[in-house]
């Protein structure tokens, strides 16, 4: 049975609980993280705790637990239910005031603090990286500060009920005529060699993976190019790939049902799975 963490208590998951006031439930008013775990170690905890912070300040929402406590329930966690390979979940969300209302709680109201693992055995060797997964294109109907980790995930939910329905594994989102980014993750195009993918602004979720993939493409000589692509140039590109911190770097094989390339996983996004696991590996803690 496992053990998660609530409310600076760790407890048998059927005995955690949260009010049925609370904002995350009523206004998913909550930001969260994803951290990977591979071999037992994190992957890159800082980026995630930093990006944490960033995502509370921009919903003015208090801190439940500084950075090194932090750190310290996720190692318990993974040492708790025994994790190997997987990820943990962490949820903040604005607390439970005594009733619903719009407006924000007083600062007196603690927030609530959930976090809990999921096992994934051979995570980083998942048949789905070797075979690619094929992506439909859906307008993003996202709110504006998808820069913001909330749990507002309706609607990438419904995408990835879209890309099912029509027999594809995920779905990439496109505003004003070029792609966002995928359902949970980066998305990215390969042409001529030069890896592409969007800016960093509001529009999109900074994602910590992209950070990381982005620095070691350039280390190794490889040309990035951050700029939006329209869908027609994402169908006539090289190769794909998605980026997320339970993904690492997945292959695109298919796009609103046109292969790429040879319709197998592309050299350049090869190479960058393996040198990201490699390079995360080594920096995990
Ligand atoms: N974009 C969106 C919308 C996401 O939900 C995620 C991850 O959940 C990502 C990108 C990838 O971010 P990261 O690499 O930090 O997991």
């Amino acid at each position: 049975m496992r053990t998660v963490y609530v409310n600076g208590q760790y407890l048998p998951e059927q005995e955690a609980s949260v009010s049925i006031f609370d904002r995350g439930f009523l206004f998913a008013d909550g930001v969260y993280e994803v951290t990977s775990v591979l071999g037992g170690k994190l992957i890159d905890f800082d980026g995630h705790a930093r990006r944490l912070q960033r995502s509370l300040g921009e919903m003015e929402m208090r801190a439940p637990v500084e950075r090194g406590e932090l750190l310290a329930i996720h190692r318990e966690l993974v040492t708790l239910n025994e994790i190997e390979d997987g990820l943990i979940y962490l949820q903040v969300t604005r607390g439970a005031p005594a009733d619903r209302d719009f407006v924000y709680p007083d600062e007196d109201v603690a927030p609530t603090i959930v976090l809990f693992t999921q096992s994934k055995p051979g995570l980083a060797d998942s048949p789905a990286a070797r075979a690619g997964i094929s992506v439909i294109t859906i307008p993003d109907a996202r709110w504006g500060r998808r820069d913001i980790k909330t749990v507002q995930l309706l609607y990438p939910s419904m995408g990835k009920m879209a890309a099912k329905k029509a027999g594809a594994d995920d779905a990439w989102m496109v505003e004003d005529g070029q792609v966002t980014e995928g359902t949970s993750n980066n998305a990215y195009i390969v042409k001529n060699g030069a890896i592409i993918t969007r800016q960093l602004s509001t529009e999109i979720l900074h994602g910590i993976t992209r950070a990381a993939v982005l620095r070691l493409a350039r280390e190794a000589q490889m040309t990035v190019e951050e700029r939006g692509f329209t869908p027609d140039e994402a169908r006539e590109a090289d190769e794909a790939f998605v980026t997320s911190a339970s993904a690492f770097v997945m292959p695109v094989v298919k796009i609103d049902g046109v292969a790429l390339g040879e319709g197998t996983p592309g050299p350049v996004a090869r190479r960058l799975r393996e040198i990201y696991l490699e390079e995360a590996l080594k920096i995990a803690i």
